[in-house]
């Protein structure tokens, strides 16, 4: 052993000949140069620690170096860029939520690229009113009095507890059996509370009755509310008052009744796909809600956004919240939401809107799926170290929507023969564009509900590119 090697510090090398040697590299990740540096220091000060706590394992300089360029390819896929969806869930948090309708994106690139009228009255060359088109084309959907948006269903349940419950009279009246928590750890009671309001909670998980809210009703209560269980369901033992004895409940006491619907259909799902009906902002108004909130990005089709519609004089107040100005839209999500529900005013009455949403639930899997699926076959039936097959499978709504739907799909049924399916995934996401498929009946699986058709033969070449060009 060299004197060299007896010193570990020894080993670790400057950061300055890391970054000579990457620079000699072909195919680096194109990071910009300060991007590298920082990734370079961090790692060499990482083994410098690691050293001094005694468990590194420092290697040759060569290896030392392909490693820090593992992590900084790592590093470069980890930004934001498309993947193909074959994971079956429509609506899937992970990978963005809702895809938008090519129109709607390329409404966004112009407005981005260029100056916009958001805040201008192109009449009277006066201020104008920031997404009014948008807010009238909400309300006409909805046939609510008035609508307005802001950053997302979240923020519009906050937004409408400020208004509506504060002050003397704070106290929210809600069911045990609708505390539910909506994704990413985040839980309703922690989200209103964070509103400054106080939550009482009425009945039991399973069942509350009108009397329970009635009995909870005091001098200090500000308003009902009502949470769609849209991420899960209770069966057998269950009861809760509907929303139109909510709604009675809340006139006698003249309380405002607010119901979060979350999902946020404007289409009949049951007409859409062989799913059950979900309930529309619409349907919940036309029962006497005085006001609903909704996503943007789930079943709606649209970017984020959260949608309040309702009564005009309560989304006036909530406009005039200052809170309401912190968790406003910008420009390109109102322009994104404006083109979208135009997709759906444009269809009214005549046929489904065309997004891609809403393609995505409806196509069939025989008329649609299966010849994609049965060309994507042939084009990689020749790839010896795959087999590979078609499996009928379940596709989901996703994104805490309508968890008891169950969309018949078609799958790729894949199986590597020389390499693990973890391997096999792995390899799929490093590709230039990812293909995220799911592991089920020890099978590589990609949902071809999800995988959009002109996709298909980027499937292909991903397959072609991981398993040998023959
Ligand atoms: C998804 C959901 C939310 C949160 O919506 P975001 O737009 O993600 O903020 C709130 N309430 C319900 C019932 C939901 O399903």
């Amino acid at each position: 052993m060299s004197q060299k090697t007896q010193n570990p510090f020894a080993r670790i090398p400057a950061v300055d000949k890391v970054l000579l040697a990457l620079e000699k590299l072909d195919d680096l990740p194109p990071l910009p140069q300060p991007l590298i540096t920082n990734l370079v220091r961090d790692e060499i000060k990482a083994m410098r620690e690691g050293v001094k706590e005694g468990h590194a394992n420092v290697g040759e300089f060569e290896e030392t170096v392909a490693d820090i360029r593992g992590k900084l390819e790592s590093f470069h896929r980890s930004r934001i860029r498309p993947v193909i969806n074959g994971t079956g869930i429509c609506i899937h948090t992970n990978l963005g939520r809702s895809p938008l309708h090519p129109e709607v994106v390329s409404s966004l690139s112009s407005i981005g690229q260029h100056y916009n009228n958001i805040e201008l009255d192109l009449d009277s060359g006066e201020r104008g009113k920031r997404g009014g088109f948008l807010e009238s084309c909400l309300a006409t959907l909805c046939e609510a009095e008035s609508a307005t948006v802001t950053n997302n269903c979240a923020a519009a349940l906050i937004l409408m507890l400020k208004h509506l419950a504060n002050g003397e009279r704070n106290e929210v009246i809600i069911s045990r059996g609708e505390l539910v928590e909506i994704g990413g750890g985040f839980r309703v009671p922690e989200i209103m509370e964070a509103s400054g309001a106080r939550l009482v909670e009425v009945g039991a998980t399973n069942k509350t009755s009108l009397e329970d809210y009635q009995n909870a009703i005091s001098p200090r209560t500000g308003m009902l509310l009502k949470v769609h269980r849209s991420n899960f369901w209770m069966d057998g033992f269950t009861d809760e008052p509907t929303t139109e004895e909510l709604v009675e409940l809340g006139n006698r006491h003249d309380l405002p009744v607010v119901e979060d619907l979350g999902s946020g259909a404007m289409v009949m799902t049951d007409e859409v796909a062989p799913i059950p009906h979900e309930p529309t902002a619409l349907e919940v108004l036309n029962r006497g809600v005085d006001l609903v909130c909704v996503s943007g990005d789930k079943l709606f089709g649209g970017p984020q956004a959260g949608i309040i519609a309702g009564r005009a004089d309560l989304v006036a107040g909530i406009k005039k919240e200052p809170f309401f100005r912190a968790l406003r839209c910008d420009k390109l999500i109102l322009t994104g939401m404006q083109e979208t529900v135009l997709q759906y005013l444009h269809q009214h009455g005549t046929d489904q809107p065309q997004l891609p949403l809403i393609r995505m639930l409806s196509a069939s899997v025989d008329k649609d799926l299966r010849p994609r699926a049965e060309a994507i076959l042939d084009s990689i039936s020749a790839i010896e170290e795959l087999e590979s097959g078609l499996v009928n499978t379940i596709a989901r709504c996703g994104g805490g929507t309508m968890p008891k739907a169950e969309i018949p799909s078609l799958a790729l049924d894949l199986m590597p023969k020389s390499m693990g399916l973890p391997q096999m995934a792995r390899l799929l996401r490093e590709q230039n564009l990812p293909v995220v498929g799911y592991v089920a009946e020890d099978r590589f699986r990609i949902d071809l509900r999800t995988v959009f058709p002109e996709q298909d033969q980027i499937v292909v070449e991903n397959l072609l590119a991981i398993f040998g060009n023959l």
